[in-house]
């Protein structure tokens, strides 16, 4: 009876580009990670291509691939993934970002970091002054909330992630391509015309990634594996829950540099003597390269690795866990948003020499450039 336990943590966003400032060395080499250089030493290392071509590289799409979904088959959109995960219901599930812009201008994908209680009163409001019947705003976790469109519409229309457009003028970023799109800019415009009355936080909502509601493969029918999702993020509970994975859910979370390191840590621990495969996945990281800050992203590089990889580490025997630790994309510092390039992977079990993790080490290791969509083959079997 094989009792092998598997974890995999997925630090969002981690790999980068070499950077002047840190000596040009990506933020990954440049910060002192000795419980991540642990991992790899005990690892067999390659890079894996986790955007497949054509695709935009959100995290969605990355964290499918190397969950072993191919997007190509299933993706149906972030939106509907995150409706998942909140059990929100419609024809077409769009993500609704509270945005914050100027002139014309995106300031600000996150709305200002609104908190939770006060974006679930922007919600509640635009709920309460809305006109369409056929639209209902759902609350998530800060700026992150959903927006359900019921109606017979042709096509999901055309949207840009407004995190992609920091600092550039909306007017060209606008959703198009049919009627839905249509509607969809009649309800950012309306929001702009009525949020200042309820918070000065956000003064628009973006809807975007909409969708129908996707049918993935799931965990326990391909692997055998009981599974948990540990995130602090709507998308990935939306993508464990497709997965057929148990959500389980942490106090605390910020999904930033101030999370609760010690609670998500616990929860893998916990999980780890329940379920046979279970997924940590964070985001601070990723949120300090979306800032543009190396001396930030160095930081949350060392504190992930201190108290989520040095705490785990400290508690678990390789022999019995098997951990597999690759970020989902890369967001570098310098491109303050995500790029489809490899990213570096390190699977415990049987080292091949690498010593550090590292997008430059873990290229020369054993298993070289491969499909994303080969990690969980690679780790589980
Ligand atoms: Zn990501």
């Amino acid at each position: 009876m094989n009792s092998t336990k598997y974890l995999m943590l997925i630090p969002d966003g981690m790999a980068d580009w070499k950077v002047e400032k840190l000596g040009n060395k990506t933020p990954l080499e440049y910060a002192d990670t000795p419980n991540m250089d642990e991992i790899a030493s005990a690892s067999s290392c390659g890079l894996a291509i986790t955007i497949p071509e054509g695709f935009e590289p959100g995290s969605d799409i990355a964290n499918l691939t190397i969950l072993g979904v191919d997007v190509r088959k299933y993706y149906t959109g972030r939106g509907p993934i995150e409706a998942l995960a909140r059990g929100v219901k419609g024809d077409w599930l769009f993500r609704c970002n509270l945005v914050y812009v100027e002139n014309g201008i995106m300031v600000d994908y996150s709305g200002n970091r609104i908190e939770n209680s006060e974006a679930k009163k922007v919600i509640e409001f635009l709920n309460r002054e809305k006109e369409w019947d056929n639209i209902i705003f759902h609350p998530g976790v800060g700026f992150r909330n959903i927006a359900a469109i019921n109606g017979n519409f042709s096509k999901a229309p055309v949207t840009t992630p407004p995190h992609d457009i920091t600092g550039e003028p909306i007017n060209p970023h606008m959703p198009r391509d049919g009627e839905l799109a249509e509607l969809i800019k009649e309800v950012i415009k309306w929001s702009a015309e009525v949020l200042p009355e309820v918070t000065d936080k956000a003064n628009m909502v973006w809807l975007w990634s909409g969708g129908k509601l996707p049918e993935f493969p799931k965990i326990e029918e391909r692997y055998g594996l009981k599974g948990a999702m540990i995130s602090e993020v709507d998308l990935l509970y939306g993508i464990g829950k497709g997965l057929g994975m148990d959500c389980v859910y942490v106090d605390g979370v910020t999904a930033w540099i101030d999370t609760n390191y010690r609670g998500l840590a616990r929860a893998a621990l916990k999980s780890l003597r329940n379920y046979d495969f279970v997924v940590l996945h964070t985001e601070g990281i990723d949120e300090a390269g979306h800032e543009g800050d190396a001396e930030l992203k160095v930081e949350a590089i060392e504190i992930y690795d201190e108290k989520i990889a040095g705490y785990i580490l400290d508690r678990i025997d390789l022999e019995e866990v098997r951990i597999a630790l690759l970020p989902d994309h890369p967001t570098p510092i310098k491109a303050k948003t995500h790029v489809a390039e490899p990213v570096p992977f390190a699977i415990t079990g049987k080292s091949d020499g690498t010593k550090a993790f590292s997008e430059k080490e873990c290229k020369k290791g054993k298993y070289g450039l491969i499909d994303g969509l080969k990690i969980m083959k690679l780790f589980v079997s």
